[in-house]
């Protein structure tokens, strides 16, 4: 028996895991190790937010998935691995020895210079965490009023997740308010010109006050580059993606920023055992965006070099198409649409994205009777 280790529950391995259902592989045994058995869909979380969807409607149950599929789940998470003894070690130290690997871990958050807010840190990632936590911080804010939050970070999901709390608030009648804090060049950093536009009009037109440049936590609040401070009760840290620490004693060869280095196989280029897709890994050949698109369209690949690899067969290229289509959620049901230079927004625009969000979500449960 050969032995197949997929290291995460990301958007690649739900290709995977389906891929193993349609076309179980022969004398390999698979396990799936994750620290959660659901998995929410991160391109809804702000539609979740701001109270669009309810939590099953925006998580997909890697329980059924893996049943499906023949997969032995390991509900824990991998604190560090050894590509050269080829095993990962779990939580408790127990070791995971492995023929094959496949990693789609995700990202974390860097929130380093946040962190002496404490309690009222609240990082977009892990998701489980913060879909655990908000409730409660939404219940707090409809008790007391003036409650501030701020978001740190205006990247796609910074920029969604900002409107979508003020949403909230106004959708609940709460009397708070809701900050976002960047620096300028980073406001929806990798879109057009007309995306970018749009999105500070909603910024704008929803009363989420804005301001510009790096804050640091502090004790009394956020500080900010002109020397004020917002005394936040809340600070939603949306501050981009930082490689998973452990990676850094894998023996697997990583990029500067510490990210694991593949080829256009997806495939370690230290390390042919290990594979890696989603925002964990880096190709050598070409640079992209981080994101959930290349995550879900390297699945497919991934599941068949997987297949490949364990069977003997040839494996293939992942090749990113040039533009990638985003649709950014705007608070209430509306929504910006962004592909490369071109953009455009509206009510249809969020039908769109809901269609396809819950397309996705839908594709990926399973009914009952096939388990
Ligand atoms: C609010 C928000 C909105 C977004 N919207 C979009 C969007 O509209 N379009 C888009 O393209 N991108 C979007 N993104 C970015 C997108 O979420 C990521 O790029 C994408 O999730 C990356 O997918 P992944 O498969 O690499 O990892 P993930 O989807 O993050 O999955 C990683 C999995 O690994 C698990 N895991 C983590 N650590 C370990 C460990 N040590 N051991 C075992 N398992 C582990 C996690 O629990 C998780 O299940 C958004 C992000 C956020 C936060």
């Amino acid at each position: 028996m050969k032995r197949l280790v997929l290291a995460g529950g990301g958007h690649a391995h739900l290709a995977v895991l389906s891929a193993l259902a349609r076309r179980p592989l022969k004398g390999v045994e698979v396990t799936l190790v994750t620290p959660a058995s659901k998995q929410a869909y991160s391109g809804m979380l702000p539609g979740w937010i701001a109270g669009h969807y309810t939590r099953p409607e925006i998580e997909i149950d890697l329980e059924s998935l893996a049943r499906r599929a023949d997969v032995t789940l390991l509900q824990d998470s991998i604190g560090a691995m050894d590509a050269n003894s080829r095993c990962v070690a779990l939580s408790d130290r127990r070791q995971l020895d492995y023929d094959v690997l496949s990693l789609d871990v995700g990202s974390e958050i860097d929130t380093s210079w946040l962190e002496t807010l404490g309690e009222r840190l609240l990082p977009l990632r892990p998701l489980g965490d913060f879909l655990e936590r908000w409730p409660g911080i939404l219940a707090r804010a409809r008790d007391r009023a003036g409650f501030q939050v701020a978001v740190v970070g205006a990247g796609a999901a910074g920029i969604e997740v900002a409107l979508a709390v003020r949403h909230a608030f106004d959708r609940e009648r709460i009397n708070g308010k809701v900050y976002l804090v960047a620096p300028r060049d980073k406001f929806l950093a990798g879109h057009g010109p007309g995306a970018r536009r749009r999105a500070a009009d909603w910024v704008r037109r929803a009363g989420v006050e804005r301001h510009v440049g790096h804050a640091v936590g502090t004790r009394e609040g956020l500080l900010l580059p002109d020397g004020g401070t917002i005394p936040v009760d809340r600070v939603i840290a949306a501050t981009g993606a930082a490689p998973p620490c452990w990676l850094q004693l894998s023996g697997l060869r990583l990029d500067e920023q510490g990210y694991v280095a593949v080829d256009s196989y997806h495939r370690s280029v230290s390390h042919n055992d290990v594979f890696a897709a989603g925002d964990v890994c880096s190709r050598e050949d070409r640079h992209f965006a981080r994101s959930g698109v290349h995550a879900v369209r390297a699945g497919p690949v991934l599941a068949a070099n997987l297949a490949a690899v364990v069977t003997g067969g040839t494996l293939r290229e992942y090749r990113p198409r040039r533009r990638s289509l985003y649709l950014l959620a705007c608070g209430p049901r509306n929504a910006i649409v962004s592909w490369g230079h071109l953009s455009a927004g509206g009510k249809w625009a969020w039908r769109w994205k809901d269609w396809i969000d819950r397309g996705f979500v839908g594709r990926h449960s399973v009914a009952p009777a096939a388990l």
